[in-house]
């Protein structure tokens, strides 16, 4: 594989730091390292921006003026897709969907939502349960008709061109690993909508690594998680010229920290949260890398890694803090 045949915008920060989280380790008695993707750069960070990279080369490449997506209320991929847009002189419109009932102002217009403005994008919302795909595709239909050259991403930026980004990060980990005699046994990031994941397990393929790589899901059971992941790592092995590199047990995901559903907090991702900041000084988010934490921390104290040397891959997200303060008691 060779990932310079494919367009792509410098825009990132890379690599980004691989660190030792000394006393989360000391407290969870195991080795956990720290990939801190959400360090990426373009509107703080966070996993979107290595996608974009990708996806926003394209867009640059078919002319666009107009880039479209969507997403939950706080979605992180929304805010990061905007940054984009804007450095790169485009317009931005983001579909948002009310996944989660919350009404309160900091949720609906604080923390991406406020960003997302501050960048110059329109945002549009939708009940829960609309069928976002249709209503993106009518959006950017209605645009086309006044003339806009929009170039629709996927919700999440989860298609194989974004995946692109995470098969970058398999090979940015894998050189730091080696440059410094560390040994991963296993790779533990949070996974929503399988692009991450996808990227990753169709990376470490591809290098023949041999390190697994475990999804902490944040929505769907882990039957379909696991399906969505293994689908988009096929296709982007598939892009990358190496069809039938990933197995299905390639792909494995644990969807015991969704709790009650998507974006709700759990009392484990809260914690998680608590721990990281207290611990590390880092931050997480509710929807996503806390719930993602959660499970790391869980089975570490379960035994799971004993002996071993985790990789924790920081997605991000923390600007969703300031949407969910009401979960923190504040
Ligand atoms: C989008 C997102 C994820 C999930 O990544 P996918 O590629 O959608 O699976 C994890 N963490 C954060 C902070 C995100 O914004």
């Amino acid at each position: 594989m060779h990932l310079a045949r494919f367009p792509r915008l410098h825009l990132a920060h890379l690599p980004t730091p691989l660190e030792k989280m000394e006393r989360l380790s000391r407290e969870l008695d195991a080795e956990i390292w720290i990939k801190r993707d959400d360090c990426t750069g373009m509107s703080t960070g966070g996993n979107k921006t290595r996608k974009l990279e990708f996806l926003m080369a394209e867009a640059v490449e078919m002319g666009a003026d107009m880039v479209m997506t969507q997403g939950a209320t706080q979605t992180n991929h929304g805010r990061q897709t905007a940054a984009f847009a804007a450095k790169l002189g485009m317009d931005c419109h983001i579909l948002l969907e009310d996944r989660t009932g919350y009404d309160n102002a900091n949720y609906t217009g604080n923390g991406n939502v406020l960003l997302d403005h501050l960048h110059g994008a329109t945002t549009e919302t939708f009940p829960g349960g609309t069928d976002m795909v249709a209503e993106m595709e009518k959006t950017a239909e209605a645009e086309r008709a006044n003339g806009k050259k929009v170039y629709v991403i996927p919700g999440g930026g989860s298609n194989p061109t974004g995946a692109l980004g995470y098969v970058n990060c398999a090979l940015e980990l894998l050189g730091q690993a080696n440059d410094r005699g560390l040994v991963i046994d296993r790779v533990v990031h949070a996974t929503g909508s399988s692009g991450t994941q996808a990227g990753l397990v169709a990376g470490m393929a591809a290098l023949n690594a041999g390190i697994p790589v475990l999804g902490i899901g944040t929505r769907a059971p882990r039957p379909k998680q696991e399906q969505m992941v293994y689908d988009l790592a096929c296709r982007t092995a598939e892009k990358l010229g190496c069809p039938g590199v990933v197995a299905r047990g390639d792909v494995v995901a644990n969807t015991d920290y969704v709790g009650e559903g998507y974006g709700l907090p759990t009392d484990s991702g809260l914690d998680a949260i608590r721990m990281f900041a207290e611990l590390e000084g880092i931050l997480l988010d509710p929807v996503y890398s806390g719930k993602g934490a959660a499970g790391l921390i869980d089975l570490a104290r379960k035994g799971e890694f004993d002996g071993q040397q985790i990789v924790f891959l920081h997605t991000g997200g923390a600007v969703g803090l300031f949407g969910y303060d009401f979960a923190f008691g504040g």
